[in-house]
């Protein structure tokens, strides 16, 4: 796909259209665009009637409104629309050395597909790269019961986000052994979304796509295989387990939902366990305050007018109402990531699998 490198300044001169030296002459005869002065007197009598009666019809205090809300709509749209540019080539990795090995990973998760009777291991796809062959694999956790919640669990989404990954496996070696089961929901696992990246130790796809955006363009072979995967799927519950290397802190963004409620008993229980909960009310867009993204619905709606619906935005756009990303800070040591990991999984699932009537009173 992307052979050649390019250059930000390069990506640039491209986008920019050639004009050929007798457009300039050719504008100014016809255009009112070029006359940047006479803009308004080149509005026809009829044109000025129409806007200034439009412009009337609303009050001083609901026009300036109105003309906030689409500077702030127009400023969003760019910002983001400005981002997908600047990654619509992404700079060709640099070769990357094998760090990780998916063997050890399949002899356990075979081992526990055998074990237990509630699991079960299949391939949802294969990503192919030069000089690598891996599946993604998906493992299906079903206690056998009746009317029982239905989860997504995901990991691996950036191969160097490891804490999620590993948090994961245990959890699945702990699903196959323990009787009665530990957790009453059905719960579908993918726990390595992007093998080559996690066996390299890159966050992006073989190509440098980052496939957590890519769930508008759906250039990567991981977010089609994924979609394929989520074709005609419903969850009650998604989690997305995944790091960041700018925080200090532990914290959850949670899509579009209607309450705070469980995100916030994860966190307590994170940070009772004496881990740092990242808070910063003050930063601009997007940072977590009290250890809580809370991204609200009409940004789902706005995003993909930029071609990059997150893979959050997409699975609470189509498959669930309840959509949490679980963030550990990747600067702090894997035992205590790992440990993070699993407090939060726990606590949301455990919210999920809580009385129907108890649940749906608090999701309004
Ligand atoms: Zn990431």
């Amino acid at each position: 796909m992307h052979d050649h490198p390019t250059t930000f300044s390069g990506g640039l001169e491209k986008s920019r259209p050639r004009r050929r030296p007798y457009d300039n002459g050719r504008r100014a005869q016809g255009s009112t665009l070029k006359a940047e002065g006479n803009a308004q007197r080149r509005l026809s009598p009829f044109q000025l009637s129409a806007l200034s009666f439009r412009l009337d019809c609303l009050g001083p205090r609901r026009r300036a409104r109105a003309f906030c809300r689409t500077v702030l709509l127009f400023l969003l749209v760019l910002a983001d629309t400005g981002c997908t540019y600047l990654r619509l080539k992404p700079p060709e990795p640099p070769p990357a050395p094998a760090v990780r090995n998916l063997t050890a990973v399949r002899e356990n998760l075979e081992a526990a597909d055998e074990f237990s009777a509630h699991l079960l291991l299949t391939e949802i796809g294969r990503v192919k790269a030069s000089g690598f062959d891996g599946p993604i694999w998906r493992v299906a956790y079903r206690p056998l019961q009746a009317g029982l919640k239905q989860v997504l669990i995901l990991a691996g989404l950036h191969g160097n986000e490891t804490a999620g990954v590993d948090y994961v496996l245990a959890l699945i070696q702990g699903l196959s052994t323990t009787t009665p089961p530990d957790f009453m929901c059905d719960i579908d696992i993918l726990p390595l979304i992007n093998p080559w990246g996690w066996v390299h130790d890159r966050p992006y796809a073989p190509s440098g796509i980052d496939i957590a955006d890519d769930f508008t363009r759906f250039d990567s072979h991981e977010a089609r295989i994924v979609r394929r995967f989520l074709r005609e799927k419903r969850y009650d519950l998604v989690l997305d387990l995944r790091e960041d290397p700018r925080v200090m802190g532990f914290y959850l963004r949670q899509y579009g939902m209607g309450s705070s409620r469980a995100s916030a008993a994860a966190v307590d229980r994170v940070r009772s366990a004496g881990y740092p909960i990242e808070n910063d009310p003050n930063r601009f867009l997007q940072r977590p305050a009290d250890g809580i993204v809370d991204i609200p619905l009409w940004r789902l709606r706005v995003w993909p007018l930029s071609r990059h619906l997150t893979m959050g935005g997409y699975l609470r756009r189509n498959m669930s109402a309840n959509v949490v990303t679980v963030i550990t800070p990747a600067v702090r040591p894997l035992a205590d990531r790992i440990a993070m990991q699993r407090l939060a999984v726990e606590t949301l699932l455990a919210a999920c699998a809580e009385p129907q009537g108890e649940a749906e009173a608090h999701s309004k």
